[in-house]
């Protein structure tokens, strides 16, 4: 290592949502924090839409935690209304039977169940607020080649960056998303569960309003989500997230837009109408996976980096800002107590308070695919019975809202 290494309280590798987030919450503590991002990034704010052409087709569905964080990391004040569109009801309901389900704001006293921001507007937001933080230093297009982790207590984490640079820090964060340098160097293996399904992703105008809706649709292939977006007038724009499995993505895909706009009317049961304009689709992968530890001497992985979830539910990133939160509260408890920020009792109660919890959602997520993706009559029968019964039952209904909405 070169004597001229950059040196950090904290090195960040990874400046996506929860890397942005920690090293803003980082620097608030009063702390150094280095970030790194092995792309470049771009400063400038987007541009308010005037047509679904205009809006990113990554949205998040933020939980009330989620907006905490970012209230807390500088960033959910500079969002404009109009790109944080709360949304207070939700509708599910399947293609193969009689069940439904449906969640509203109302019915625990709340006044919206979470709100959809563009990928895009978060980030720039989180990045605005970092430029403003004289303790951060972002660098972009700096990618980890490799790392030392300390041998003992006390020493410092060594990296290598692909330009060259050293880095010396006190703690290592990992959030460098699902495929996690960090994770691979620290030895931790976290093999990817595939999910056999491939998500479409694009932005569309209805005939129809959203109503602040988020509606989502188990169809025999995967479940199908129309997410509501605030950001152009009369509520008829809304981002889609169509996961199903390969084959029935990849004949998706091949479509022309109005075959496919005819058959996203059809598989949305028309709930905002018909769908009139379709921008570019996007496709992902469908992976899962679960880091068996999220820890090691002097390092943690937060976000997508320790987890990855179907996006069925839309947890992904809220199960990120939660780590980041946790992570921050763990690190100022250590400090406040005259430890090092890489305390060992610190990631090991960070570790122990974000795993459980993570692996119920991660759970959850599969039990719902495969409750919903068997065609079974005996499955379908529980499975129209049961949501129809947690339908009717408000206590039980009440507390699937609470989990989900992070509270
Ligand atoms: C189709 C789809 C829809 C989704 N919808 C939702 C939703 O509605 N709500 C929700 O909560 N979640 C959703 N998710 C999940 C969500 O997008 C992810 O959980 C989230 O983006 C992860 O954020 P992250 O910051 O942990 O990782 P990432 O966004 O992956 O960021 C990692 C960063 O690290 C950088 N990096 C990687 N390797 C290196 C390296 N070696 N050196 C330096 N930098 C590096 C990358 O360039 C990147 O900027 C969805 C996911 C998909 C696929």
């Amino acid at each position: 290592m070169s004597a001229a290494a950059l040196r950090a309280d904290v090195a960040i590798v990874g400046a996506g949502i929860a890397g942005a987030a920690l090293a803003a919450l980082l620097a608030a503590q009063d702390l150094d924090v280095l970030l790194l991002e092995g792309t470049e990034l771009r400063g400038s704010m987007p541009v308010l839409p005037t047509d679904i052409a205009g809006v990113d087709p990554r949205v998040s569905a933020l939980n009330v935690v989620s907006r905490g964080v970012l209230e807390n990391a500088g960033a959910w004040s500079a969002l404009p209304d109009r790109v944080r569109g709360g949304y207070n009801a939700m509708r599910v309901w399947e293609e193969d039977g009689t069940g439904r389900i449906s969640f509203d704001a109302a019915d625990i006293g709340a006044p919206v169940l979470g709100f959809i921001v563009e990928n895009r507007w978060i980030m720039a937001c989180l990045l605005g607020a970092l430029a403003v933080q004289p303790r951060v230093q972002l660098r972009s297009g700096e990618r980890l080649a490799s790392l030392r982790l300390p041998a003992e207590p006390g020493q410092q984490v060594e990296l290598s960056l692909d330009s060259g640079l050293t880095v010396r820090a006190n703690l290592l964060v990992g959030a460098d998303g699902a495929q996690s340098a960090v994770r691979r160097l620290c030895g931790i293996e976290a093999p990817a569960r595939d999910s056999g399904q491939r998500a479409i992703v694009a932005t569309i105008r209805t005939s129809g309003s959203h109503q602040s809706t988020a509606w989502q649709r188990f169809l025999q292939s995967g479940p199908l989500a129309l997410l509501p977006l605030a950001a152009l007038e009369g509520g008829h724009a809304s981002s889609i997230v169509w996961s199903a499995d390969i084959p029935v993505a990849e004949r998706l895909l091949s479509l022309d837009d109005a075959a496919f706009m005819a058959q996203l009317t059809r598989a949305s049961e028309a709930c905002c109408g018909e769908v009139l304009e379709v921008t570019p689709r996007l496709s992902f992968p469908l992976r899962q996976l679960h880091a068996p530890s999220y820890t090691a001497p002097g390092m943690a992985l937060v976000g997508d980096a320790a987890h990855v979830i179907h996006p069925l539910a839309g947890q992904g990133i809220n199960l990120g800002l939660a780590d980041v939160c946790v992570l921050a509260q763990e690190i100022a408890r250590a400090r406040g107590r005259g430890q090092s920020v890489a305390s060992a009792d610190a990631l090991a109660r960070y570790a122990r308070r974000r795993r459980g919890e993570n692996a119920t959602m991660l759970a959850a997520m599969q039990g719902f695919q495969r409750l919903f993706g068997d065609t079974h009559p005996a499955v379908r029968l529980v499975r129209n019975l049961g949501l129809g019964a947690v339908d009717r039952l408000a206590p039980i209904k009440r507390a699937f809202m609470r989990e989900a909405m992070g509270l």
